[in-house]
């Protein structure tokens, strides 16, 4: 997965802000830390630059969803026992999910290491061959979706406008 990581982020971040409105988040915030967390795990192309590895970039515990996995729980359960409401277990939970969205979408298109750290590290694992779609295809799904997100009001507006002179013409 090259494109998709940040509008997917953007996707469950608008899908989720909603749910957080009684903490007072801002939408922009939340989107931010969303879209934040969506591209973390890549990060790890700044380690590979200055360690001039020669691994698989997907080899780094960036992009284990064990890692992921156990960070979103953990964010979870402190959203669930934060009775103050506040907003940083909103933007925490926001962050760890879109990192562990962006470990299965890579899942998806490429080759991750699932089972890592626990199982040979050598054995990465990909959904590739059980997808039905090519990786491009999933992209191009994705990043479609974000757009209609985005411009929801501007694409319905239109829509309904053309409903609006197709009744005066008729
Ligand atoms: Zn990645």
């Amino acid at each position: 997965m090259h494109f998709a990581h940040l509008p997917a982020g953007y996707i469950t971040s608008k899908l989720f802000v909603k749910k957080f409105e009684k903490r007072k988040v801002t939408a922009k915030t939340f989107i931010q830390w969303g879209m934040f967390g969506a591209i973390a795990p890549d990060l790890d192309f700044i380690y590979y630059v200055v360690d001039h590895s020669k691994h698989d970039h997907h080899q780094f515990y960036t992009h284990f969803p064990f890692v992921w996995m156990v960070l979103f729980f953990l964010s979870l359960f402190a959203l669930l026992l934060d009775f103050n409401r506040g907003r940083t277990m909103a933007f925490a939970f926001i962050f760890t999910f879109n990192g562990l969205i962006h470990t299965l979408l890579d899942t998806i298109a490429g080759y991750v290491l699932i089972f890592a750290p626990f199982a040979d590290i050598n054995k990465p694992f990909t959904l590739a061959h059980y997808f039905p779609w090519d990786e491009g295809f999933l992209e191009l799904f994705v990043i479609l979706w974000a757009l209609y997100l985005w411009k929801k009001d501007k694409i319905l507006g239109v829509f309904s406008k053309i409903g609006s002179s197709l009744n005066m013409i008729e």
